[in-house]
């Protein structure tokens, strides 16, 4: 059995295209969604991200700016730029990049980020909103693999989730997100014992770790969906998921390729997000 590909990339196409249009509709309406990013240092994965979301808000008609600081920029200093641009009533989105220097408090940072701005989901106000099913922000990863599945036209009601990997970004949330869509979902962990033993009784198995072929088809069951969340470069350079693609897609039944699977999805949801906001502006 070969599995069925889901594209990342296909389905990032299409939905861009949705959002290009509800870009024309808010501009007739005299409203120009607007996307900040804060960095802080050069870190270069961080720039290659950001260029990829940079080129997605243009693609769509979102406005796009990048504050681009200097690694030595205070905690204070950085907490006042957050400050002017939640006082700012054109902007809609606010993003800053992560990983932060160590000097400067990834928490404070995020809970600066007004609730009503925070695009990409991190805030607590709307982590316990997603947490409690009410209007929310989703963190743009797990939203996107929502919409990846659901665009395979996979149930997802009664299936038995598994997630490997429990970080605040990825892990938990999209749990949450299918346990929302009335999924049985099971959390493994670095500290869980037995990982084969739950890996393959999953309907639906999405891999968040962050190590190359971490998990391959012995790990699976016969025509599994799985959600490849790993991003690795392997030493000659090349990129590669968390699952070992070449042996899992003989068995999955549907899987998420890296690259071109979940990343694509990810800053689609940015921008999808970022015109929520903008949308509130009509209200
Ligand atoms: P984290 O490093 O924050 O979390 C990794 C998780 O994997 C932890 O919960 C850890 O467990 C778990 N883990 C580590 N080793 C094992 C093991 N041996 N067995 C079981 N579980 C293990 O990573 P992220 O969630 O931020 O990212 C995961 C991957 O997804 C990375 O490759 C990242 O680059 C990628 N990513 C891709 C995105 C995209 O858009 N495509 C977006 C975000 C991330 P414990 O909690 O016990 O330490």
């Amino acid at each position: 059995m070969t599995a069925t590909i889901i594209s990342g990339k296909d389905l990032a196409i299409q939905k861009r295209q949705e959002l290009a249009n509800e870009v024309k509709l808010l501009k007739q309406k005299g409203i120009t969604p607007k996307l900040v990013i804060i960095l802080v240092g050069d870190d270069p994965a961080s720039l290659s991200y950001i260029k990829g979301k940079q080129k997605a808000s243009v693609e769509t008609g979102v406005e796009f700016k990048l504050e681009h600081l200097k690694e030595s920029v205070t905690e204070n200093e950085l907490l006042q730029l957050i400050d002017r641009y939640n006082q700012d009533p054109f902007v809609d989105g606010i993003l800053v990049q992560l990983p932060l220097p160590k000097h400067i408090d990834e928490k404070a940072v995020i809970e600066k980020i007004s609730p009503e701005k925070d695009v990409d989901g991190f805030h607590p106000i709307n982590i316990g909103r997603m947490m409690t099913g009410q209007e929310a922000f989703l963190p743009c990863t797990p939203a996107g693999i929502v919409e990846l599945i659901k665009s395979a036209n996979i149930e997802i009601a009664g299936k038995h989730v598994v997630v490997v990997g429990r970080s605040n970004i990825v892990g938990k949330p999209v749990g949450q997100l299918l346990l929302n869509e009335d999924a049985t979902v099971t959390y493994c962990h670095s500290k869980t014992n037995n990982l084969r033993s739950f890996t393959k009784e999953a309907d639906i198995l999405i891999v968040a770790v962050g190590k190359a072929h971490f998990l391959s088809a012995d790990d699976m069951k016969e025509g599994a969906v799985v959600i490849d969340v790993g991003v690795n470069r392997t030493q000659s350079g090349k990129l590669v998921g968390d699952v070992h693609f070449e042996e899992a897609k003989e068995k999955a039944g549907f899987i998420t390729p890296v690259p071109g699977g979940v990343g694509p999805m990810t800053i689609t949801m940015l921008v999808h997000n970022t015109i929520l906001a903008a949308k509130k502006r009509l209200s």
